[in-house]
């Protein structure tokens, strides 16, 4: 039998639980227009917060997410807002063909802690086949990390070579010169400073501050950058909001 039919077909019925996930059930959140004035009015899908690895500095510590979105988050989290994953892969296929829109506005791949389960990301790669979906992982890939490393590669690269593009998420310049050199999937990174210059890393590779953050009216409903998997540029975000001294000594650091 189909492993990821089967996975499917259990989740969509009653009660939808994802097994080997926790063993909770887990909900997911697709807003079909953001009122998020950085993204702009494209969908944006939230993920629970059990998917948000431990490695990730971000963590209780300068994460972006505050406010409205944050509130958004817990109820997702606690499972009192969203779909089961099956009903969420039918909003994503629902989607227009052609659709830019964002997977997980909070949240990270699929899958507990520092894992991705590959058959669950392969359902949303297909889900998303036709549409221009983009996300951003702090799941670990590098061998100094710990956790599952080969095959959170395999199954990165695997989505970004087949229409999902997943941006490697670094904590800084050093740290986003060794996501590039991966190779699996293109890199964003937080910036260790606050005025609006482009950049290059250590090792020389060009830095682009998100045009949200640089030109007036832009967002990534008129961009799209971060949704090109193949470009060669990291994306760079500059630390603002509450969290932003945390945020910028993460930067600084990494
Ligand atoms: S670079 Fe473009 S797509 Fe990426 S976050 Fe910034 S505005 Fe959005």
């Amino acid at each position: 039998m189909d492993q990821r039919k089967s996975m499917g077909d259990r989740m969509n019925k009653a009660p939808a639980k994802i097994i080997g996930w926790n063993d909770q059930e887990q909900k997911f959140h697709l807003t079909r227009s953001s009122s998020n004035e950085k993204t702009g009015p494209i969908p944006v899908s939230t993920s629970p917060q059990s998917t948000c690895p431990d490695s990730c500095p971000l963590k209780g510590a300068g994460c972006y997410v505050i406010g409205p979105i944050k509130w958004h988050w817990d109820k997702v989290s606690r499972g009192v807002r969203g779909s089961a994953w099956g009903c969420f892969l039918d909003e994503i296929r629902s989607l227009p063909r052609g659709q830019l829109w964002r997977h997980n506005q909070a949240g990270d791949l699929p899958g507990d802690n520092e894992e991705i389960l590959p058959q669950f990301l392969a359902d949303l790669v297909n889900a998303n086949q036709g549409r221009k979906g983009f996300t951003y992982t702090h799941k670990p890939v590098l061998d100094s990390q710990s956790g599952p490393i080969e095959e959170n590669r395999k199954a990165i690269a695997s989505a970004n070579a087949q229409g999902f593009t997943i941006n490697l998420s670094a904590n800084g310049l050093n740290h986003a010169d060794k996501l590039a050199s991966l190779g699996i999937g293109p890199v964003t990174t937080l910036l260790p400073y606050e005025d609006k210059r482009n950049t290059t890393t250590p090792r020389g590779r060009k830095v682009v501050v998100c045009p949200a953050q640089t030109r007036e009216g832009t967002t990534c409903s008129t961009c799209g950058l971060c949704q090109r998997a193949d470009r060669s540029v990291i994306i760079g975000f500059l630390p603002h909001g509450a969290q932003k001294e945390k945020a910028l000594a993460i930067a600084r650091a990494n």
